[in-house]
């Protein structure tokens, strides 16, 4: 397996290139800096969980939350194995129809003026992601997790890319397209790492830089928190048009939804919110009201200002009491196991990408998106689970037969580690039929 754990992918993410390291004439050259530092962002889990167990000396991972959160973000991945990524598609066009001068791609202006621009086009993007309903529902998928680590970053909407392409449009003006994606790259593996609680403060850059510190402010949902700290590489911005808080020292952040999502469903953390402006869209009685549920804050109401009236948000109750459904710890094992499996068929998805394989790209997302939702089920004891869990036992055989060749190929490059993965994988699976059916036939 290549890992892609250089030092230039690692100064990637810290957007610490040199503007020389950035000079691509055409978007075919640009590398995929963002699939490229999901290694680095694996390792990032794990030194974060290490660090974690040191200095609080327990356990602070929550497998529950953690599939949700890494489902989400394969969820949200899907469609780039069918579609070009849609704010590209439109840069290209708009560049190619209304460019009015292209600025030099190799030049140290263009990369700064890059820089800056992309930057503040992902402020107003993500501030109307929070501000306008509708492009919330999307969002909130990222916000929907009661913890704060690495994982959260991953956490990420599979409709977000569907709205914020038109931020960056009147850039379109003057900068390149190779140059735009490089940016647009960079900032959005930039805002990873901030999602973490093991960096307390970092001094006088605070200043400047989104910083974990700021962002934790951003997930929180103490009142004080909401709608403020938009920023993805510098702070500035919010600094700059108001929405700026720094984290207090003396309230202890709650992090999440002000209504949190109670379930490990992959799809419903998706799409739930829809499914409640639609409930409630077709409440209005007036177009003025409707045009509030689709456009205004998500605490707007009748006859409160845009973004709805910060009083009215519930207060933090201490102890914070976070979403858990206990389950057996074989439950847990079982589950944790075989999310590396799916993770791993997940890894080899470009590489059936580049073969032109539809079909077998089309079986393998289908069998991911059930994988996730078993999972998710099993994590939260549906009553269904099981029966979900033993047709997926049986379409197993199905996609590890198709894929045998492919994972050989493109995951181990070795026999014995495939075996040992093929072993593991039918093994665990004998075991969960042999338990179910042991407590089954007890009760
Ligand atoms: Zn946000
Ligand atoms: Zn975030």
């Amino acid at each position: 397996m290549n890992l892609n754990l250089d030092f230039f992918t690692l100064r990637s993410i810290f957007y610490l290139l040199k503007p020389s390291e950035t000079y691509f004439d055409k978007v075919e050259n640009v590398p995929d800096f963002t699939s490229r530092a999901f290694n680095v962002f694996f390792s990032f889990i794990i030194i974060e969980q290490i660090i974690l167990v040191y200095r609080k000396r327990k356990i602070m991972f929550r497998l529950n939350d953690t599939i949700s959160s890494l489902s989400a973000g394969m969820i949200s991945i899907f469609p780039n194995f069918y579609f070009r990524k849609l704010h590209l598609v439109t840069y290209i066009w708009c560049f190619d129809k209304f460019n009015i001068y292209s600025l030099k791609y190799d030049s140290f202006w263009t990369y700064l003026v890059t820089f800056l621009l992309v930057d503040m086009a992902y402020y107003w993007l993500h501030r109307a992601a929070h501000e306008v309903n509708l492009f919330w529902a999307a969002h909130q998928t990222h916000h929907s997790s009661e913890e704060y680590n690495i994982t959260t970053a991953l956490r990420q909407s599979i409709f977000q890319a569907y709205g914020g392409w038109i931020f960056y449009l009147p850039l379109s003006l003057f900068i390149p397209p190779s140059i735009f994606l490089v940016h647009v790259h960079l900032n959005v593996i930039y805002q990873f790492w901030i999602h973490t609680e093991i960096v307390d403060n970092l001094g006088f850059l605070e200043l400047i830089l989104n910083t974990p510190s700021h962002h934790r402010v951003h997930h929180g949902r103490n009142p004080y928190c909401i709608d403020k700290n938009y920023a993805g590489v510098l702070i500035i911005w919010d600094k700059l048009f108001g929405t700026f808080e720094a984290e207090k020292d003396d309230e202890q952040l709650a992090y999440g939804l002000v209504h949190p999502l109670k379930t490990w469903d992959p799809i419903h953390a998706q799409i739930f919110n829809y499914k409640y402006i639609f409930k409630k869209f077709r409440k209005c009685a007036t177009w003025s009201e409707r045009f509030g549920v689709l456009f205004k804050g998500p605490g707007w109401l009748m006859g409160t200002p845009r973004l709805g009236i910060r009083e009215n948000l519930p207060k933090i109750k201490y102890p914070i009491k976070k979403y858990n459904v206990e389950v057996e710890t074989w439950k847990n094992w079982y589950i944790g196991l075989h999310f590396v499996f799916t993770l791993m068929i997940f890894t080899i998805l470009p590489k059936i990408r580049q073969n032109k394989e539809p079909f077998l790209i089309t079986l393998n997302i289908c069998y991911t998106l059930l994988c996730l939702t078993c999972y998710g089920k099993l994590l939260y004891n549906k009553k269904s689970a099981i029966n979900y869990e033993m047709f997926r036992l049986m379409i197993n055989v199905l996609v590890c037969i198709l894929n045998a060749p492919l994972i050989q190929i493109f995951m181990f490059q070795s026999n014995i580690l495939f075996y040992i993965f093929t072993a593991l994988n039918t093994l665990s699976f004998l075991a969960f039929f042999i338990i179910v059916l042991i407590t089954y036939s007890k009760v």
